[in-house]
């Protein structure tokens, strides 16, 4: 059974009264991004629904995309027929023993076109009636049934759907500002971007590289992050800082205990700078209480001191075990646990401070000009812009998983 449109539900958006129209258009933008390589698919968007009309692209790959995208309650596939009584019929039994046996449904019409020489009742009684004739098992409940039989008569044609979709809820990325996310090749930056747009943020991925410390493979690695992590949003662009410069005058300069303290200041000086150019309001990272050295409340008070931009840390109280169920449902999992080097694991001192003070790393980063380093990683930054369906190694990290 081919269906021609799919019809889509709002999330929350629906209870926004206010910013409807600006949450509908950032939808829109973001099912178009998903789809951005089906060039014949047209959206449109209306106050309370959308269809997109597949124009003989693909509809199950398109709804595959669509079950990830923030902002979409349920979605439901539509078949158009002619205004014909056999082939409604028809296409109702194709629809219908394509889904259950052993189930119930019923049929609800909606009749627009009042010229239309059957009416309601009489057409509930047609169709519901020939799909029962002609399937086993399948009964009518009209209170609470398995699956409702949707047919709508319009001047155009008949419209039939009898799917619901859940859709993955939440509102869309972008309806709520930019932040940007301090994207690692580690598990948990990526569930903290993914939690962040799920409450409508805009996320730009912010990397830090350094080679050839760091290999190629590690930053392809962050890319594909970054490319399923689009499959919510349509779109991400992702930064990657050549940091290597700064990392080495920070070996050269400061205590070791201290470089640890003293890198993730650079990396969220950096981070905040590139904020600043793009017009974001906020930071985000995948820093969770107590996990590691660098974050100690201690630690991360010495390392917030370089930036009064909020930092949203949306980990921040969750258990190792609780993020990498959460990584292995959006998807990052398998891509998260490569076994790449990162900048930051590379120049780990066996023993980093865990009560950083912070007049002391601010004395040891004094003999340095680190702005002139700092402006020129950020003048030396590498832009992508990725969506689902970006080229790049994924197939390579396909045969690698
Ligand atoms: P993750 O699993 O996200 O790597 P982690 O538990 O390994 O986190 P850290 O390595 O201490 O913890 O990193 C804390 C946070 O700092 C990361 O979640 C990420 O937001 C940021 N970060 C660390 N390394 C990088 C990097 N190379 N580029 C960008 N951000 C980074
Ligand atoms: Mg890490």
């Amino acid at each position: 059974m081919k269906f021609n449109r799919i019809l889509v539900r709002y999330g929350e958006i629906s209870t926004k009264g206010r910013n409807r129209s600006q949450f509908t258009s950032r939808l829109r933008r973001n099912v178009l991004g998903v789809v951005s390589d089906m060039p014949k698919i047209k959206v449109e968007a209306t106050r309370d629904r959308m269809h997109v009309y597949l124009n003989d692209e693909d509809g199950e790959e398109v709804m595959k995309r669509l079950k990830t995208v923030f902002g979409i309650q349920s979605f439901s596939p539509v078949v158009k027929c002619n205004k014909e009584k056999d082939e409604i019929q028809k296409t109702a039994l194709d629809m219908m023993k394509k889904v259950a046996t052993n189930k119930t449904f019923k049929v609800t019409v909606k009749r627009a076109d009042k010229s239309f020489p059957y009416d309601t009742n009489e057409l509930n009684h047609m169709i519901g009636g020939f799909v029962l004739k002609h399937t086993e098992g399948l009964h009518v409940d009209v209170k609470n049934p398995d699956y409702t039989l949707q047919i709508e008569i319009r001047e155009e044609g008949v419209y039939l759907s009898n799917e619901k979709i859940n859709g993955a809820g939440g509102m869309p990325a972008g309806a709520s500002g930019k932040a940007m996310l301090m994207l690692s090749g580690g598990l948990d930056s990526p569930v903290a971007g993914y939690l962040t747009m799920k409450r409508g943020v805009e996320i730009e991925a912010v990397h830090f590289h350094s080679p050839p410390y760091t290999s190629e493979r590690s930053k392809e690695k962050v890319i594909e992050l970054a490319r399923i992590l689009s499959g919510f949003s349509g779109t991400i662009k992702l930064h990657i800082v050549p940091f290597t410069e700064v990392q080495q005058t920070i070996h050269q300069q400061v205590p070791e205990n201290y470089t640890m303290t003293s890198t993730r200041r650079m990396m969220l000086k950096i981070t905040d700078l590139i904020r600043a150019k793009e017009n974001g309001l906020a930071i985000v990272t995948g820093e969770s209480l107590g996990q590691v050295a660098s974050q100690t409340l201690h630690s991360m008070s010495a390392i917030n001191a370089v930036t009064s931009t909020p930092v949203l840390r949306p980990l921040i109280s969750n258990d190792k075990t609780d993020i990498i169920d959460s990584a292995k449902e959006i998807g990052t999992y398998d891509t998260s646990i490569l076994p790449f080097e990162d900048c930051c694991t590379i120049f780990t001192p066996p023993a980093p401070k865990t009560r950083p003070k912070l007049e002391k790393i601010e004395y040891y980063e004094s003999f340095v000009d680190f702005n002139e380093l700092i402006e020129k990683a950020v003048n030396n930054v590498e832009t992508i812009m990725l969506n689902p369906q970006s080229k790049g190694n994924h197939q390579e990290f396909e045969e690698l998983l």
